[in-house]
């Protein structure tokens, strides 16, 4: 059944000319959104309605870097590339790498692990090369000013519109009366998410999102 909710929806700031906008281009240039399109968010009253969702549930990871929200990356990719050093020596065996991965159930465990893991390694034993975790962030990676090899401490969830239409985000927000019986918003502050994971190796603070 649909009902009302007031919830985080992500949405992309055009970058040439500035509007607030959900979609695969900007409605008002036509400038396509990319990688580095930065994303923002605001809580919306939405419609939720499961056979036929106008919004899906998506898990972001903030930087803590450049600030930026990012989609989580594969880890497959990762993994392989950690898995070799440059110099064509096996860093971490077949063995080895499900001992890393064994309990860790969500992206952000299993990147986690694979940071834990190189950091324990330290260098190649081949070549003696020093081994760094990569870079998750794709803007920090894009502008080469920054890497941010620096995990985030939980996932953020935001709702994304579903379907193709470049939509200007004020047409999504008119007429935005929220309702009293539904004042909770999404809060990813409280950790309720079973998803959400506190485990770090870092001592630094949580971050309100
Ligand atoms: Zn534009
Ligand atoms: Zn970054
Ligand atoms: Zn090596």
């Amino acid at each position: 059944m649909a009902r009302m909710r007031i919830a985080t929806v992500e949405y992309r700031r055009c970058e040439p000319c500035a509007l607030d906008y959900t979609g695969p281009h900007c409605p008002r240039c036509r400038h396509p959104t990319s990688v580095l399109t930065p994303r923002l968010t605001r809580s919306l009253l939405i419609v939720v309605d499961p056979a036929c969702p106008d919004f899906v549930r998506e898990e972001r990871w903030r930087c803590r870097s450049c600030e930026a929200l990012y989609v989580p990356p594969a880890i497959a990719p990762i993994v392989a590339r950690a898995a070799r050093c440059t110099c064509g020596a096996t860093l971490f065996d077949r063995a080895a790498l499900a001992d890393i991965f064994a309990g860790a159930t969500t992206p952000l465990a299993q990147a986690q692990r694979v940071v834990a893991a190189i950091k324990r390694r330290k260098r190649c034993r081949t070549c003696g090369a020093a081994l760094a975790p990569p870079c998750w962030c794709p803007i920090c990676a894009a502008t080469q000013l920054a890497t941010s090899s620096i995990l985030p401490l939980r996932s953020t969830w935001v709702y994304v519109p579903t379907g193709n239409a470049a939509t200007e985000l004020t047409d999504r927000i008119a007429d935005q009366t929220p309702d009293p019986r539904d004042p909770t918003p999404d809060d990813d502050a409280i950790a309720t998410d079973p998803t959400a994971d506190m485990a770090s190796d870092s001592p630094a603070p949580a971050r309100e999102d």
